[in-house]
Parts: C-alpha cells; structure tokens; sequence
C-alpha cells in the first residue's frame, strides 16, 4: 500500500503573534480548524489568501501563515472577489462574523452567492457583535436576552443557511466551533468545492453571549444530551444529483431549507445543500480563454502593443 505523506502540517499555517481572544472563545476552535484543513489538502501557504472584516474574527489572518487581508466592516466578499478574479489558481477563504456578513455585508453575501466564485467564506456565527461588547446580532432570535443586551431582541432572526440558499451559494454548511475536526472536515470539502461555499460556524462566545454557550449546546443542562447531530450520520443526502434536472434542484433546495429551520432542541450541522454547477471562473474562460493558462493577474503584465487600440479609438 502506498504511503501518503502529507507535505504540511498544521504549525506550517500558524503564526507567532500574539493572541489576544478572550480564553475559551470559539474562535480558536475555528481557527484551527481552518489550519487543519489546509493542512489535510496540503495547499502550499503561500496559495491562500484569507481576508477578514472587522470583529473579533477580523484577527484571524493575522493568526494564519499565509496571504491576508484585514479589510473594512461587511466587505469581505467585494475583497474575496476582487483577488479571485484577480489571480483565480489562488485558494481564497472570507472569514467574518455574523455581523459583518449578514448585517453590514448583506448585500455582498447575497451578490456573492449569486456570482459563485470559487470561494469559501467560514462566518464566525455568536449571534453578538462581539468586538463592540456584544450588542445584538442579526442572527440572535427575537425575543432572546444575553447578559450584554439590556432588553430582548425586537427583530427577526436572519436564517444562514436559509438566506444562502435564496441567494444562490452552491455548497452550504453548519458547523460547531468546539468541534473542530468535523469542522475542519467542513471547511475542506468547501475549499475543494468548486464554487461559492458557506460554513455557517456555531460560535460560543463566553464573554457575551450566556444563552448559547458550551454547556448549552453540548446539553449539559438535560443529562449530556446534545442538541447538536450530525446531518451525515443521517439518511440525509445534500447533493444534487442532476444539476440540469429544474425540480429536483428545487426539490433540494426545499429539504435543505426545512432542515435549517429545525427546531431549536436539535441542531443539525454538516452539509446542507451541495451542486456541482459552472462558475463565474467558468464563464469567464469562455470569453477570455487565454485566463485557462495564466491568471489575470499575469496577463495585465505581460508587455503589449496598444497602438492599434488607440488607432481604433480615434
Ligand atoms: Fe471571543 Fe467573545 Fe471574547 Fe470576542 S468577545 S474574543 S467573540 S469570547
Ligand atoms: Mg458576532
């Protein structure tokens, strides 16, 4: 039997900075998460660019040995888009949290789905915008109170996953933060999709958010009982088998959005909904074919004659 040796391991993606999270934060779960799924696809750090938004989570770059870009509030989809198109050989993941990108970055997660880029965006998921002392999120349920808001939430919840199926994103996932390999496992099967990829992460966040906390997701209040499952230890099945088949797309789109509004004593988490179907990329090459041999990028700089241009335009 052939022996696979991986070229990188996990302290080839970390760096030596300072972290400066709260301890017991769900961030550090999801960072090493990002880490270990690099590290299992053996994407050479100097392949990937992370970008972030502002939060708690805008750090993480600064944690990871590869190319990042901490960019302004609800824009990482614009910068993610930007440098894909840019240079597409590139691997490119979006980090953020739920503020960023479903409150101030609305309007791009949507744009982006509809484009799907091959892209992978993890949103840092605490229902709290954490960095500015925890007001509320658009992901917190109406009705709910932690311990830094001092009233409940008048608003509705945005629903993740469900607004990632409404906007067109090809490979849509929930994950746990303190479940790291299984979210690690999530986040590598969205970079080796082709296409627009969101993991929603459950996120704890200790200093902020007391309702949905390690205990409370992992049932220590009801015997051990935890209100997590796994979608595939399930007869569940995600994938759309034939992406040219209209009512079966449509028929999978409605299981995967049943399932994300499941009841609230049984959160599922895996993958939702998944379709192998052409890219921006795709589309792209089709009408500058040259970008199938060399980035973007490398073709601006490649010297040419613009004289015949400026003859055409005079
Ligand atoms: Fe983590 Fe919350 Fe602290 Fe931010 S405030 S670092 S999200 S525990
Ligand atoms: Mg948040």
């Amino acid at each position: 039997m052939a022996t696979v040796t991986a070229k990188y391991s996990i302290r080839d993606y970390k760096t030596d900075l300072h972290n400066d999270w709260c301890p017991g934060c769900g961030d550090f779960g999801i960072l090493n998460a990002i880490q270990m799924a690099l590290a299992n696809l053996a994407i050479p750090p100097h392949r990937v660019v992370v970008v972030s938004g502002i939060g708690c989570s805008g750090k993480t770059p600064h944690y990871i040995n590869t190319y990042g870009f901490h960019t302004l509030h609800g824009r990482v989809m614009p910068s993610v888009t930007g440098i894909k198109l840019a240079n597409h050989e590139l691997t490119v993941i979006g980090v953020g949290g739920d503020g960023d990108a479903y409150g101030i970055g609305a309007g791009h997660f949507v744009s982006g789905g509809r484009r799907n880029l091959d892209i992978t965006y993890v949103v840092f998921n605490n229902d709290v915008y954490a960095l500015t002392k925890g007001q509320a999120s658009p992901t917190i349920e109406k009705g709910k109170k932690t311990k830094s808001m001092p009233e409940e939430s008048i608003m509705e919840a945005i629903n993740p996953v469900a607004l990632a199926l409404a906007s067109g994103y090809t490979f849509i996932a929930r994950g746990y933060a303190l479940d790291v390999k299984h979210l690690a496992g999530l986040i590598a099967s969205g970079i080796q999709h082709r296409g627009s990829a969101l993991i929603d992460v459950l996120q704890t966040c200790p200093t902020y958010n007391d309702l949905h906390t390690k205990g409370w997701y992992e049932g220590q209040d009801r015997g051990g009982e935890s209100r997590l499952y796994k979608l595939e230890e399930t007869d569940y099945d995600p994938l759309v088998h034939d992406p040219s088949n209209p009512e079966e797309v449509k028929r999978k789109r409605a299981q995967a959005l049943l399932k994300s509004y499941e009841d609230s004593d049984r959160i599922p988490i895996g993958v939702f909904y998944r379709i192998e179907v052409p890219t921006y990329e795709d589309y792209l090459m089709r009408k500058l074919p040259a970008l199938e041999n060399k980035p973007l990028v490398e073709l601006a700089l490649e010297p040419r004659d613009i004289a015949p241009l400026f003859e055409e335009l005079s």
